[in-house]
Formats: C-alpha cells, sequence, structure tokens
C-alpha cells in the first residue's frame, strides 16, 4: 500500500474549521451554590468546608443562592442574552466519585440566559461570537491521586469545592480560528471579572474553557465530526490546542481516516493533544426536573435591578476612550484590558481635568503599568489605593509643565509608591528641576562628548550611539536634564543643524529616547 499524497495547499486552504467553547467558571459568591458552606476554601484543611447538602447525605435539602443567580443573570445582561420568566433547575446524572449525590444539579432546556454574543477584535478584524446559554450549576468534588506510604495508588477526596456555584457559557459553533477561540476567551474573561461576577483565574481553575473542533471542506455546510479538547490551562493553549487540532484532523482526514467523537486532553509541554476517552463510552445522563427545588421566577424588576447595577462594559468603555478622548484603537484596547488601568486612567482624569488625556494614557500605560507589574502589595484598586490621585496628576503636571523630566518622574513616582510622601515633598527633597537650558545643557553635552570618543566615532560609522550619550548626559545631570533638548544638541553637535530638523520630524527617532508614545 502507499500512502496517499499530502495535498500542497495547507490545512487551512483546504478545510474550514467549526469551533465552539464551553467555558465553566466559578462565581464570586460568600457561600455555595445549595448551602451555607463558605466558598472561601482556598488553602483550607481538606473536607473542612462541608455540610449534609455539600456532601450529599440523604435527606440533605437544597436552597437556591440568590447571589450565584444574579452572577448569571448579570453575565446574560453583559452579552445581550435572553431570560425567560420561569427556568428550572434539572438533574444530570451520572456516578463518578466527586459527585456524591449520583447527579449535579444543573439547567438542561431552561438556562437563566439563552442566544447572546460577544464583540471581539482579532489581528484580521473585528467578530461577534453567538452565544447559546449561560446556565448555572454546581461543582464537583476534587479527587487527589496518588501512592500511599506502602507504595499503593490511592485516591483522595476533599469536598471543599462540592457545591461551589459553577456558571457554564456555551458558544454557537461559530468560531472559526484557534486565534478567535483565545480572543473569545480573553474577551469573556474581561467581561466576567469587570462586572464582578468571577475572578475567572484559568491558572487557578476559576476559569475552565474547553473547545469543541471539527473540520469540513471548505465551502461545504454539513459539521464533521467534533471532538473535545480540555485541560488547557492558559490563552496561549486554548490558541495552541485548537491550532493543533486543526492540524491533526486535516492530516487524518487527508489519509481518508473516520474521526471518531473523542473527549482529548492538551498536554502542554509535548504541544499535543491525546485521547482521554472516546465520546462511546459517554453517558446518557437521563436530565429530569429537581424535584427538590421550585421552579425560579424571573421577575423583570429582578433583571432591571441587576441591569442598573451593572458597570461601563468594556465594549462600551473602549468606544468611549476612542471616540470622546481621542485615544488610539490600540491605547484604549490596553487600558480597558486591564482593570487596574482603568482605575488609574479614572481616577487621574478626574483629579486633573486639565490633563491631556493622551498625556494620561501614556503614563497609565507606562510608567505607572510598569510599576503596577513590579508591586507585590497591590491593593484591590492597584496602586491608586495607595497612589493618591491627585499626586499623580500633580505629576504629571508637572512633566507637562516642563518642570520635571520624565527620568526623574519616575525617580518620584517610584518614592511617592513607597510611601515617601507628596509628589511636592519628594520633587523640592530630590532638589529635581528640569534642566531645559540651552548653555546649561550644552556644557554637560560637551563633557560627555569628550569623555566618549569611542561613541562619537560609533556614531559616525553609522551605529547607533545617540542613545547611549543621552543616557550618559542624564546620567551626568541625575535625570535632571530636557532629554528632547539633549537629543538636539548632541546632533548639532555631530551632525549639525540640518540633520536635527530632520531627526524631530521622525518622532520614534533617537532625538527623543524619553518618549513612550504609541501612536
Ligand atoms: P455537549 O454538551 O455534549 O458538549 P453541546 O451540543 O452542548 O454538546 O455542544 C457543545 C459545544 O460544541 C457547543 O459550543 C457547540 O457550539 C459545539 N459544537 C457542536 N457541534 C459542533 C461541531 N460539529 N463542531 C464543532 N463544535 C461543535
Ligand atoms: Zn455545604
Ligand atoms: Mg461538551
Amino acid at each position: 500500500m502507499t500512502a496517499p499524497a499530502i495535498p500542497a495547499a495547507s490545512a487551512s486552504e483546504r478545510y474550514e474549521a467549526v469551533i465552539g467553547i464551553e467555558v465553566h467558571c466559578q462565581l464570586r459568591t460568600a457561600s455555595k451554590m445549595f448551602c451555607s458552606c463558605s466558598t472561601a476554601y482556598d488553602g483550607a484543611a481538606p473536607n473542612s468546608h462541608t455540610c449534609p447538602v455539600c456532601l450529599g447525605l440523604p435527606g440533605a435539602l437544597p436552597t437556591i443562592n440568590r447571589v450565584a443567580v444574579e452572577g448569571v443573570l448579570a453575565t446574560g445582561i453583559a452579552i445581550g442574552a435572553t431570560t425567560p420568566v420561569a427556568t428550572r433547575w434539572d438533574r444530570k446524572n451520572y456516578f463518578y466519585p466527586d459527585l456524591p449525590k449520583g447527579y449535579q444539579i444543573s439547567q438542561y432546556d431552561l438556562p437563566l440566559a439563552a442566544h447572546g454574543r460577544l464583540a471581539i477584535d482579532t489581528s484580521s478584524g473585528s467578530f461577534v461570537v453567538g452565544i447559546q446559554r449561560a446556565h448555572l450549576e454546581e461543582d464537583t468534588a476534587k479527587l487527589i491521586h496518588g501512592t500511599d506510604s506502602a507504595g499503593r495508588k490511592i485516591s483522595l477526596i476533599d469536598f471543599n469545592r462540592s457545591g461551589a456555584p459553577l456558571m457554564e457559557i456555551v458558544t454557537e459553533p461559530s468560531i472559526r480560528t484557534a486565534e478567535q477561540a483565545r480572543r473569545y476567551a480573553e474577551e469573556l474573561q474581561l467581561l466576567l471579572r469587570t462586572i464582578g461576577v468571577s475572578d475567572a483565574d484559568m491558572e487557578r481553575g476559576q476559569m475552565r474553557v474547553e473547545a469543541n473542533v471539527s473540520l469540513r471542506p471548505r465551502g461545504t455546510e454539513p459539521f464533521g465530526t467534533r471532538v473535545e479538547v480540555k485541560n488547557m490551562n492558559s490563552f496561549r493553549s486554548v490558541e495552541r490546542a485548537i491550532a493543533f487540532e486543526i492540524e491533526r484532523q486535516a492530516v487524518a482526514l487527508d489519509a481518508g481516516e473516520i474521526l471518531t467523537q473523542d473527549t482529548r486532553g492538551w498536554d502542554d509541554t509535548r504541544g499535543v493533544t491525546y485521547v482521554m476517552r472516546s465520546k462511546e463510552d459517554s453517558h446518557d445522563y437521563r436530565y429530569f426536573p429537581e424535584p427538590d427545588l421550585p421552579p425560579l421566577r424571573v421577575a423583570p424588576a429582578w433583571i432591571e435591578a441587576v441591569r442598573a447595577a451593572l458597570p461601563e462594559l468594556p465594549a462600551a468603555r473602549r468606544s468611549r476612550y476612542t471616540d470622546e478622548l481621542g485615544l488610539s484603537a490600540y491605547d484604549a484596547g490596553v487600558i480597558v484590558a486591564e482593570p487596574d488601568l482603568v482605575v488609574a486612567f479614572e481616577a487621574i482624569r478626574t483629579a486633573g481635568p486639565e490633563l491631556p488625556a493622551k498625556a494620561i494614557t501614556n503614563f497609565v500605560i507606562g510608567d505607572y503599568g510598569r510599576a503596577l507589574k513590579e508591586s507585590s502589595e497591590r491593593t484591590p484598586e492597584g496602586l491608586v489605593g495607595r497612589a493618591n490621585a491627585a499626586e499623580l496628576a500633580d505629576l504629571l503636571r508637572r512633566v507637562g509643565n516642563a518642570e520635571l523630566s520624565r527620568t526623574n518622574a519616575r525617580e518620584v513616582l517610584a518614592e511617592h509608591l513607597s510611601g515617601g510622601g507628596t509628589v511636592g515633598k519628594i520633587v523640592e527633597a530630590k532638589g529635581f528641576r528640569q534642566i531645559s537650558d540651552r548653555g546649561a545643557l550644552g556644557s554637560a553635552v560637551d563633557a560627555v562628548l569628550a569623555a566618549n570618543p569611542a561613541a562619537i566615532a560609533d556614531h559616525r560609522a553609522g551605529k547607533p550611539s545617540l542613545g547611549f550619550l543621552v543616557g550618559q548626559v542624564m546620567k551626568a545631570t541625575r535625570g535632571q536634564a530636557n532629554a528632547e533638548l539633549v537629543g538636539t544638541l548632541l546632533q548639532e553637535r555631530l551632525d549639525g543643524p540640518a540633520a536635527v530638523a530632520e531627526a524631530v520630524a521622525d518622532p520614534d527617532g533617537v532625538a527623543h529616547p524619553d518618549r513612550t508614545d504609541r501612536q
């Protein structure tokens, strides 16, 4: 037998991927879904957060967690879904040791939210992902497999997570690429965090993403056999796993294989998916209405109250930033993607309404964002909780007035964040005052040039050394020099005034090493 020839065109040209994403996320509630056990079990002793209800003991009766229901209602509103006037709970029956009752209380044909959508931006444009449903269910216990002291295989069970509220959000099979799938998951996480219903941390299992992937020849309608991929612990692995799966299925289909409806796991280290189980042994869940709970009526007034409490959603905020404040789509995207940056941006704008939005943007994305990343002790509001927004506005005002160099401003920020007092006090104590005087800077520039003949030679030979020389002048002036002016003076001396005019026309050139503008 000869192997079938591999067609020349790539998989993505010959086949179209059909992808649907299922996301499970833990809702941010104080107590579990159907009992009053606390959900703050992270790091707690195993089985210390349990009661007859979440242990599934006979005769225990569930009660509904209102906050969890409101979390799904809020999500439904945020994705433009509809909520039926009455929903219901159903039993999903299956046997597994992590499910003590032998069934999971879930929602089957009447989910709390249905027919929603989420718009995303990708490298090839924007795209709307259709969302089938969002429903509420309870989490399972945690199984821990290991060996005992005698080397025997044992499985331990921790019921702390058992009965924690879980929201499942299922998309239509409307996603077509691995990148779209990753972007959808990212945008969904941002949305859930913005409306405050979930911390949605993938690494901590608060948000679990599963992907259903099938292929069909381009230009054809019917869906192919789908494979479900699990165990992806980061956005990057979501994209990698789907890309791998698309390629794997294309090769298999080209080889004439009949695909089976498997559940596969993603091995992040090897970069492959592997069979976990085949759908042949998938269960018939025998859903039926939960007899221990009444149907749940959702009054329109309740939905309106939840809607009224929603904050501005990411998409609306991005449009406001670009349309009303004149931010670039890129800058708006960067700020909105990081709630801490949003808090800082808004707080500084309130404290300094006269400051240009662009200056606040550059600061928030640049120096502030870096300080935030480096800070180990951030407050729930980012650094602004510690750094008085009025002080940050004061800092930006001084930079804007050319009183303070950007380099010194960075130092003042660090000092202020570590409890060094007001910006005014720090500036005074350090004696910072930006040097913008051509004469004073000229002598500093001349001294640096005299001390660095090698850098001058490099520059003459066309090697980039201007940034280095600017850095030396900044060092010599304790960061107080106006870096733009230093660049200009250096160029005047090295290349003559004509070159300066040219460099000024190129804002990204080395004449402005202190800029962080991204547009
Ligand atoms: P299950 O509950 O068995 O996982 P669902 O019908 O709820 O099945 O579908 C789960 C996900 O699979 C949904 O996101 C759906 O859009 C997606 N899906 C359904 N059919 C296909 C297919 N042929 N290819 C890819 N995804 C699919
Ligand atoms: Zn309990
Ligand atoms: Mg599924």
